[in-house]
């Protein structure tokens, strides 16, 4: 039988994405651009970059796949959350392809992609995920056929945490590899250490490290902003451990890159005896392969298919049916 194959495309924020993925789990290509600047993201500029970017990433997916259009079955777009003004962008485009090439087409929850390309591409079954991404910053494990949040960032995500100290450092936009590297030349001054329940806040971290940028030297704000920020998450993790009994913890989200994260939670779950796995780095951000796996896995548990689409800008994980 022929293999039935997946295009799904990704726009909810600063990347423009497409993945071919096929029915079996193979990812064929996952081709994207990124947009980066010195200011951060201003909507109507990311939805330009998007808007100029889309066709030759669609273009470079499909022939990095030796796959045409006649072989794909579906296209998928990521439908929220996200920025309205680039989540448009995917979507209209989606809905171009979809009518002109007669494909069956449905938005994907973004947040919930993340969590099943890491269990594909991981090999994961039912871990408690630690979900680290510029706006968001949860715990997340399924029960009850949902994905629950059983603690998140009360103010700020930790990336955009991490970014605004960095704008504000003159560290270029993302900043997070950069505070990364600095941080290993850093020694440990006192931040605000805050954990409210299951609950992390870190706008009193990055009011301390933006307040102390003239008066400290940047390493060692950068490597205390690091320290303090993955120990709350650290804590929060185990607990979500110790409360669902689960013995898989899955870093996902743009952080995961962070070397340092991964030690540290790597060190926690030894001491549990729980299996620990970041998602490999070219899954960690976001892209088009984990809305062509999501779409996948929906189709195939009998979701079915709609035209009249649109974007969900403020769609949360935990409104989504765990149907698959
Ligand atoms: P995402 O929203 O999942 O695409 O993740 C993007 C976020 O990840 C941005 O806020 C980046 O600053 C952050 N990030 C990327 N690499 C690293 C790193 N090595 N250390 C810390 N944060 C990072
Ligand atoms: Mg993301």
């Amino acid at each position: 039988m022929k293999k039935q194959i997946c295009l799904g495309i990704e726009s909810t924020a600063h990347t423009f994405g497409c993945g071919i993925v096929s029915f079996d789990g193979e990812i064929l290509a996952n081709e994207r651009a990124v947009y980066t600047s010195q200011e951060g993201m201003i909507p109507d500029v990311v939805r330009e970059h998007h808007k100029t970017h889309a066709d030759k990433v669609i273009n470079d997916a499909l022939q990095k796949s030796e796959i045409s259009w006649k072989e794909i079955s579906l296209i998928r777009f990521s439908q929220g959350p996200g920025l309205a003004p680039s989540l448009v962008v995917g979507k209209d485009k989606a809905i171009e392809l979809a009518k002109k090439h007669n494909k069956p087409l449905i938005g994907i929850n973004h947040c919930v992609a993340h969590l099943t390309i890491g269990n594909l591409v991981t090999g994961f079954k039912d871990p408690v995920y630690l979900y680290v991404s510029g706006v968001n910053t949860q715990v997340i494990a399924l029960e009850n056929k949902k994905f629950r949040v059983f603690g998140e960032t009360l103010d700020i995500g930790l990336g955009n945490a991490l970014d605004k100290f960095g704008r504000t450092a003159n560290l270029g936009f993302p900043a997070g590899p950069k505070i990364e590297e600095l941080a290993k030349k850093g020694k440990y001054i006192e931040f605000p250490y805050s954990v409210k329940g299951m609950d992390v806040s870190f706008s009193g971290i990055m009011t301390k490290a933006q307040q102390l940028i003239k008066k400290e030297k940047v390493e060692d704000l950068c490597y205390s902003f690091q320290e303090t920020s993955f120990s709350m998450l650290c804590e929060i993790a185990e607990r979500a451990l110790a409360y669902t009994n689960k013995k898989e913890l899955l870093l996902i989200g743009g952080v995961a890159a962070n070397k340092r994260l991964n030690e540290m939670l790597n060190l926690m779950c030894e001491a549990r005896n729980v299996e620990y796995k970041p998602v490999p780095i070219q899954y960690t951000g976001d892209q088009g392969a984990m809305i062509a796996w999501q779409g996948i896995l929906e189709f195939k548990a009998g979701r079915k298919d709609n035209l009249n689409v649109d974007i969900k800008p403020h769609e949360r994980t935990d409104d989504v049916e765990v149907i698959w």
